[in-house]
């Protein structure tokens, strides 16, 4: 196995993979584009929902660049075992710590090791979990390595080793890593420029100002008796985002109060509710 630096030849990247380069892609692969390694023992499950819509047009553009590499392709033995039992007993298997400790250090050898540049995260239902903020911080980095467990996950001296972050998608548990790591790079991916054809996109959305979104209306009008709100088709600027504002405030007051404390904490947004 090669895992030579990158060398950069103008725009386009040259880096040894760990599969035939036609195998890989078609896809431009630019030097410098945000990157998700991606360590799984499912790497044909990616790009998957990533490489549909705008998300895989990007990838299909090069703004972005997708590395899934294989773990079992690090593991030991006529089977390339990659986990066993837990120590202590119980059920179920555990991800060994030499082995995907390779698979880390492969991921990382041409990835900047400040964290800040390059986050290495392992998707956990432990971690700290995952929200607009995090996602802003991971499209400003240059890229990012995720870890998708499976089994019991991972080896805990492998986290404290690395020092990894552990991210969570939700109170739930999912049988791998593969598809929380599609829904954080979605969330990620989706505020890197030029990524949505609308750059305002992102700026009125849900989580974006702390609040969640107004309800949204298309046509017809009237739809099987129910209306589309007056204000929306008065043509008043002033007055629909004074409503949207105040449906935004009322839908997070009462379904998030959560996120309502935070908002209303902040000296900006002193209300009057
Ligand atoms: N034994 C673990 C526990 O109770 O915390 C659950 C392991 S789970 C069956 C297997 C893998 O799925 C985990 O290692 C993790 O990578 C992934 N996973 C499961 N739920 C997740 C969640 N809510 N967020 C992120 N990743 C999750």
């Amino acid at each position: 196995m090669t895992d030579e630096p990158s060398k950069s030849h103008g725009r386009l990247n040259i880096g040894a993979t760990l599969a035939p380069r036609e195998l890989i892609t078609d896809r431009p692969d630019l030097a410098g584009a945000w990157t998700a390694k991606i360590i799984t023992l499912f790497p044909e499950t990616f790009p998957g929902v990533l490489g549909a819509s705008l998300t895989g047009k990007a990838l299909q553009d090069g703004l972005w660049k997708l590395e899934p590499i294989d773990l079992r392709l690090f593991g030991e033995g006529k089977h390339r075992n990659v986990d066993d039992t837990p120590a202590g007993g119980g059920a179920g298997m555990v991800l060994r710590p030499d082995i995907m400790g390779r698979a880390i250090q492969f991921a990382q050898k041409n990835a900047p090791q400040d964290r800040t540049r390059w986050p290495l995260v392992y998707l956990s239902p432990r971690g700290k979990p995952f929200d607009q903020q995090t996602a802003r911080r991971f499209a400003a980095a240059d890229g990012i390595t995720m870890i998708c467990g499976r089994f019991e996950g991972l080896d805990q001296r492998v986290i404290d080793h690395y020092d990894i972050e552990e991210v969570s998608i939700g109170d739930y548990v999912l049988t791998g890593g593969e598809i929380a790591a599609q829904a954080i790079l979605d969330a990620t991916i989706r505020l890197r420029a030029g990524v949505l054809g609308n750059a305002t996109s992102t700026e009125d959305e849900s989580f974006s100002e702390g609040l969640l979104e107004h309800p949204q209306y298309t046509r017809p009008a009237d739809w099987e008796g129910h209306k589309v709100p007056d204000v929306l088709t008065s043509g008043d600027h002033g007055k629909v985002a004074e409503w949207r504002q105040k449906e935004a405030e009322h839908l997070t007051r009462t379904r998030r109060p959560d996120l309502w404390r935070a908002y209303t904490a902040k000296p900006e947004n002193n209300s009057t509710d």
